[in-house]
């Protein structure tokens, strides 16, 4: 494989020293950029960067692989530090350079006012939140109406972003080797009147969720960063998508270990 290579990095000053040393030993190893049709994506910054990285080159994925340096702590996209550029850019002269593949979100979302669907693809996560009333949305899995949500609203994922937003409302953590996506509550209203499940549910690549709005007029719906303007939508249709997301695994690091390292460190280590 030709090796043609885009850096996509963000603002912060270490950032831009970071980029500047990169592209002095890239073009020592005779590594030419090309950010049009790379091959390599190169993210320097954080997980945050990574993202903005993926949703700029999401229509190439079929011949892109990434590569995360962090300018910060360790993130779960960025397996490299800022530190250890020569060792990064030595690694993607080797012969053949390994990947590792991992699940996306695909979001098909569908319009009360007859608008053609639109499909996008989600890295972390989607969510669906209702301005400062209550959000009504019917949940079906597959065709099956499996619940109606009333409360803040809901997070649907990916493995790999099950640490980020997903974390925060109470989902749980999911090895990226399995291909699934999880269905989390943001503040549901269960009393005697209304009910959900009132837990996060892991959902096969075999199903699908479908989400109907009962409103079709205030909802905010995210997909990663990206907020998508609410324009009528009343139905969003949530799988495992076809297209994965491949990574330069020229290392690997233990995803509990990153995930011990991120949000436990060495608590364990006082006696008990
Ligand atoms: P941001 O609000 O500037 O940063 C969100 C934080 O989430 C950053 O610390 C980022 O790490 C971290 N992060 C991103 N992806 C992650 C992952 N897969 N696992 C663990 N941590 C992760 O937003 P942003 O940088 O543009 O990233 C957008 C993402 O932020 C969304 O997809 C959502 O998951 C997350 N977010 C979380 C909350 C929350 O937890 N309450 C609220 C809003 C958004 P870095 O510092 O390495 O970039």
């Amino acid at each position: 494989m030709e090796l043609k290579v885009a850096i996509v990095a963000n603002k912060e000053e270490l950032t831009i020293q970071v980029v500047y040393r990169l592209r002095r030993l890239l073009a020592q190893a005779g590594i030419p950029e090309d950010p049009l049709q790379p091959t390599i994506v190169i993210s320097v910054g954080g997980d945050g960067t990574l993202l903005s990285a993926f949703h700029q080159y999401e229509a190439q994925l079929y011949q892109v692989r990434f590569i995360g340096v962090h300018t910060g702590h360790l993130g779960f996209y960025t397996d490299w530090r800022d530190y250890e550029l020569a060792e990064m850019v030595a690694s993607l002269q080797n012969e053949e350079i390994k990947s590792i593949s991992y699940p996306l979100l695909e979001v098909k979302i569908g319009y009360a006012n007859g608008k053609p669907k639109r499909r996008l693809l989600a890295l972390n996560e989607s969510t669906i939140k209702r301005g400062n009333r209550t959000m009504v949305a019917d949940v079906y899995i597959k065709d099956e109406l499996f619940e109606r949500f009333r409360g803040d609203g809901l997070s649907i994922s990916t493995p790999t972003g099950s640490t980020a937003y997903n974390k925060s409302v109470g989902g749980a953590v999911l090895h990226p080797s399995i291909n699934a996506m999880q269905l989390a509550e943001i503040a549901s209203l269960n009393n005697r009147v209304f009910r959900t499940l009132g837990s996060p549910i892991v959902i096969s690549d075999n199903d699908w969720l479908q989400i109907k709005l009962q409103h079709s007029s205030d909802y905010q719906v995210t997909v990663d960063q990206l907020d998508i303007p609410q324009d009528q939508m009343d139905t969003i249709c949530y799988r495992i998508a076809q297209e994965r997301i491949r990574f330069v695994s020229t290392r690997h690091m233990h995803f509990w270990h990153r995930v011990k390292d991120a949000f436990i460190g060495d608590s364990e280590a006082h006696e008990i």
